[in-house]
C-alpha cells in the first residue's frame, strides 16, 4: 500500500487507570482509529510483533525512568513491523524495521526512531525473543560485561525461565560456567534443565532457595544475575563467595510498588566477601550493540542459543499478556503477534 487516501484503521492499547499493584487487564482499553498519514520524514508501519517487557509496568506510574504513560496515552512497546508508506529516504516500502512501535496495530512515527532489521529472513519472534535488545543483548552485556563470567564459576540466575533469564543461562554455560536457574513452578524448572541446559534448577514456589543453593554450591556462588529482586536477592547475597559479582538486571518483584522497594538487608556480605553489586541497563552498551548482535546471531545459527517463546495472538490480548508477565504466566519471552 502506498496510498494515503486509503489509510488502515489502527487498534491501540491505552491506559485507562493507573494500576495499584500488578497491572490488570481492566487498567487498559482498546480503541480503534484511522492510522495517521505520515508527514515528511515519517513512516507508516504495519506492526507484526511486540515484546512484552516488565519495564512497561514502570511507565504506568506517574513518575517513571522510561517516561510516564499519561492516562489515555498509548502503552509503549518495542517490536517489529513492515513499512507500508515511507516519506523518508531512510526506508522503502516493504522494509522490516524495529523500534518503539507502541502497543498498536499501525504506527506512524519519524523514520529516525527505527532501524532496519539486518536479517529480515529471520522470523519476528526470534528477532525479539533471542536477538532483541531487551532479551539477547541485555543478557549478553549483563552476564559478559557486568558479570564477567568465567569458566568453572557458579552462576545463579533468578527469573531464569523468562526472556532474559533463559539467554543468560545459555551464555553462561557457553563460557563453561555451572548454572543454577531459579523459576516458579515444576514445569518451568523442567524446561530449564531439559531444554535450556542449566545444571540444576530451584522452584522458588515450593523449595527452600537457601538450602538448595547450599546443596549445589556449598562454597558459595560466583555470580548472581538478578531479574527479580526482593527476598531472592537477600538469599543470594547470603550465599556469595569471595570476589562475587551481583548483577542487577531488574527487579520484577518490586515494579508494582516502585516507591517502596524492599532493598537488600544483607548487603554487608559484599564487604565481607570483597564482592561487588552492579546494575546496568542495556542502553548503557548501545555503542556495542552491533558486535553483540553478530555474536548472538552466529550462536543462534549454530543452534547454540534456543528458547521457547510465549506468544499471545492479537493486539486485543496485549493487556492480558502484560498481566501474565507479573503472574509468571510465560515460559520464555512473552510477545504479542499483532
Ligand atoms: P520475563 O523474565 O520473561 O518474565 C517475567 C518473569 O518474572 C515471570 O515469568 C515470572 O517468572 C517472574 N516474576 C514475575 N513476578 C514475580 C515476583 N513477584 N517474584 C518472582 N518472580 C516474578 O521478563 P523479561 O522481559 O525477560 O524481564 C526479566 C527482567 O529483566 C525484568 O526484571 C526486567 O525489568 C529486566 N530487564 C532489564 C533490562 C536492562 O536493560 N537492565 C532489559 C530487559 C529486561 P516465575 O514464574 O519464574 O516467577
Amino acid at each position: 500500500m502506498s496510498n494515503i487516501s486509503n489509510l488502515p484503521n489502527s487498534k491501540k492499547v491505552i491506559l485507562k487507570t493507573r494500576p495499584d499493584g500488578d497491572p490488570h487487564e481492566d487498567n487498559f482499553e482498546i480503541i480503534e482509529e484511522q492510522a495517521k498519514a505520515p508527514d515528511d520524514e515519517e513512516i507508516l508501519i504495519e506492526v507484526q510483533a511486540l515484546g512484552i517487557g516488565a519495564w512497561i509496568r514502570t511507565t504506568l506510574n506517574e513518575k517513571a525512568f522510561h517516561g510516564a504513560t499519561p492516562i489515555g496515552g498509548t502503552l509503549p512497546s518495542m517490536g517489529i513491523g513492515k513499512v507500508i508508506i515511507s516519506k523518508s529516504k531512510k526506508f522503502s516500502e516493504g522494509d522490516i524495521v524495529t523500534g518503539p512501535l507502541m502497543a498498536q496495530s499501525y504506527t506512524t512515527m519519524p523514520a529516525d526512531f527505527f532501524t532496519k532489521v539486518a536479517n529480515p529472513e529471520i522470523d519476528p519472534f526470534t528477532q525479539i525473543g533471542i536477538l532483541g535488545v531487551s532479551t539477547g543483548l541485555t543478557a549478553y552485556f549483563g552476564i559478559y560485561d557486568v558479570g564477567q563470567v568465567k569458566e568453572g564459576e557458579i552462576v545463579l540466575v533468578s527469573g531464569a525461565a523468562g526472556g532474559v533469564g533463559m539467554i543468560v543461562c545459555q551464555l553462561a554455560k557457553l563460557k563453561g560456567a555451572k548454572v543454577i536457574g531459579i523459576a516458579g513452578g515444576k514445569e518451568k524448572c523442567e524446561v530449564l534443565v531439559n531444554e535450556v541446559g542449566v545444571d540444576t534448577s530451584i522452584d522458588y514456589k515450593s523449595e527452600n532457595i537457601d538450602e538448595k543453593i547450599k546443596e549445589y554450591a556449598p562454597d558459595g556462588i560466583d555470580i548472581f544475575f538478578d531479574n527479580v529482586g526482593g527476598e531472592i536477592l537477600d538469599i543470594a547475597l547470603d550465599n556469595i563467595r569471595d570476589r562475587a559479582r551481583v548483577v542487577i538486571c531488574g527487579a520484577i518483584s518490586q515494579y508494582s510498588h516502585h516507591d517502596a522497594v524492599d532493598g537488600p538487608s544483607l548487603y554487608l556480605r559484599l564487604a565481607e566477601k570483597y564482592s561487588r553489586m552492579e546494575g546496568f541497563t542495556v542502553m548503557h552498551f548501545e555503542e556495542h550493540y552491533e558486535k553483540a548482535y553478530i555474536e548472538l546471531l552466529e550462536l543462534y545459527r549454530l543452534g547454540k542459543l534456543k528458547a521457547p517463546f510465549h506468544i499471545e495472538e492479537g493486539i486485543d490480548n496485549f493487556p492480558l499478556a502484560l498481566q501474565k508477565l507479573f503472574t509468571g504466566g510465560n515460559t520464555g519471552k512473552l510477545m504479542v503477534k499483532v
